[in-house]
């Protein structure tokens, strides 16, 4: 029996090393990567710009705490700033922690202008927001506040795409709205640019906030560095982490001056959150991905794995039932239980991971080539194959 918490449900694979896009077992196994950690290895695995970036600094500091001042902090701040609304930072070592950062601050935001009532937040059904108690409780699922007490107070869920029911849940008592862009947990539901823009005037209407949760869909996942951008909308407070650390733990807090004037000396922190080595991989993986036509490549994959996948869904339509997603963010809505794809997926030896809503996610890493997403479609071909023999054996 292993040591470790039973919280996960793993496969038996353990693997070795990572090469770019595939991961290889201690026995030599080769797998095609098309989770990448779940949207966490941007660049792939062991990218040599990453490596180098993270040995550099083992060598010199890992850690001094933020009682002093980390001048690649300070660098990463100052270029997610340039490259977004956002005027101010706060870093964080988690997904969690970044949202549980922006659900603070826009809190506080209102309590600092003279409305400490309003602290409440619209969320939307199917969710994902991390696992810390007003996280869950943000997310609002069942199966992850089931056995946890009361959840955090404070939360309003609304149907996905409910303008109207948006509006009729935002009270006197309301902070602000959060939403991911782009669902990944929830089964990679996007909602339409318009929802975006459409809250945006609402909150601006309502005076009170939106507040983005890019954790999975930002940093270049969808073809721009974050997502919101396609809507041409931008939000005042937004959580991001996975693909900015490309694989070491770090999560950002990004917020307007407005917001972030409020976040005092005292009102929040973290012990390890932007300590140098995360900061230099992070300033590492924004060097790739700001490179020009980084972000291009991203779409161009994107859109040319779609157009496969909507292919694989005419040929297998007993199996794959529609595909979702932008950019290279997509899922698969299985008409077979999402987990036996993802067997038969693993099965092919191409790595994918589940979500809500009876789909299987494609994340592959935003350096993925043209012929790893051959590979993978020929992958899921033969997975489908197998899958439509096994249910053909058991007729
Ligand atoms: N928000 C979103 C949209 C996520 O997808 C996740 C993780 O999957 C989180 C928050 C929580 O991130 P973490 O697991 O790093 O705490």
């Amino acid at each position: 029996m292993s040591a470790v918490l039973p919280t996960y449900a793993r496969s038996d694979l353990a693997f070795d090393r990572g090469e770019g896009a595939y991961l290889v077992t201690d026995k030599g196994d080769r797998y095609l990567d098309f989770s990448s950690g779940i949207a966490v290895t941007a660049l792939g695995h062991a990218h040599p710009h990453l490596v180098k970036a993270l040995t550099e600094q083992a060598n010199k500091l890992w850690h001094v705490s933020n009682l002093h001042r980390i001048p690649e902090q300070e660098r990463l701040a100052q270029r997610l700033v340039q490259a977004s609304f956002a005027d101010r930072v706060f870093f964080a070592n988690s997904g969690a922690e970044a949202v549980e950062c922006a659900i603070k601050a826009t809190r506080r935001y209102h309590a600092e202008n003279g409305a400490p009532e309003r602290y409440r937040l619209v969320t939307f059904a199917g969710a994902f927001h991390g696992r810390t108690l007003a996280t869950m409780a943000a997310g609002g699922q069942a199966k992850h506040l089931q056995g946890f007490g009361p959840p955090v107070p404070a939360f309003d869920q609304v149907p996905l795409g409910d303008i109207e029911a948006v509006e009729s849940a935002i009270g006197d008592e309301t902070a602000g709205v959060l939403i991911e862009p782009i669902m990944g947990e929830g089964g990679m539901r996007a909602v339409s640019w318009r929802f975006l823009q459409d809250l945006r005037a609402l909150c601006d209407d309502k005076g009170i906030l939106l507040v983005l949760d890019e954790v999975q869909c930002g940093i270049g996942r969808t073809g721009r560095l974050f997502a919101h951008e396609w809507a041409g909308s931008t939000p005042d407070v937004m959580a991001v982490a996975k693909g900015l650390g490309g694989g070491f733990p770090v999560g950002a807090c990004l917020m307007t001056e407005a917001v972030g004037s409020v976040m005092t000396a005292g009102s929040h922190g973290s012990t390890f959150g932007g300590n140098p080595l995360a900061m230099a991989v992070g300033n590492a993986v924004l060097d790739v991905v700001l490179e020009p036509g980084f972000l291009d490549h991203i779409a161009q994959m994107g859109l040319k794995l779609k157009q496969r996948l909507v292919g694989l869904k005419d040929e297998h339509n007993a199996i794959i039932e529609e595909v979702r997603g932008e950019g290279l963010m997509l899922g698969l809505r299985c008409k077979v239980p999402n987990q036996d794809m993802v067997r038969a997926l693993r099965d092919q030896r191409l790595l994918t991971v589940v979500a809500g809503d009876n789909v299987v996610r494609l994340l592959p890493p935003l350096i993925v080539g043209e012929e790893e997403i051959d590979l993978a479609c020929v992958r899921i071909d033969a997975a489908c194959v197998a899958l439509k023999s096994d249910a053909l054996a058991q007729a």
